[in-house]
């Protein structure tokens, strides 16, 4: 059983106290400051638990492709409008969107 080894903040006296001590105050016996016992083997921090996603609670992507059935282009899930040729899937027709 190794004693612990620390040092006085006050006088940076180096202390050696039996682990027995560890969290007990003690008095410096340099300049008479009343410490704290570090604990033993301090110097291990504790590692954050690991927060890890679900990768299950992702949303799946979306199966479903949307492409223009004219130009074959894909396009946004749930748009009607081919936005590179034109295409309106709802009408089923190709309509000017240079229209102002
Ligand atoms: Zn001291
Ligand atoms: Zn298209």
């Amino acid at each position: 059983m190794a004693d612990i080894s620390f040092v006085c903040p006050q006088c940076n006296q180096e202390l050696e106290a039996p682990t027995e001590l560890a969290g007990d105050i003690v008095e410096c016996p340099s300049c008479e400051t009343q410490l704290e016992v570090p604990g033993a083997e301090v110097s291990q921090p504790a590692e954050p638990p690991s927060e890890a996603p679900n990768p299950s609670s992702y949303p799946a992507t979306p199966s479903v492709e949307n492409a223009c059935s004219n130009c074959k282009k894909t396009m946004e899930v749930g748009a009607v409008l081919c936005l590179k040729c034109g295409y309106h899937a709802k009408l089923g027709k190709t309509i000017d969107t240079s229209f102002e």
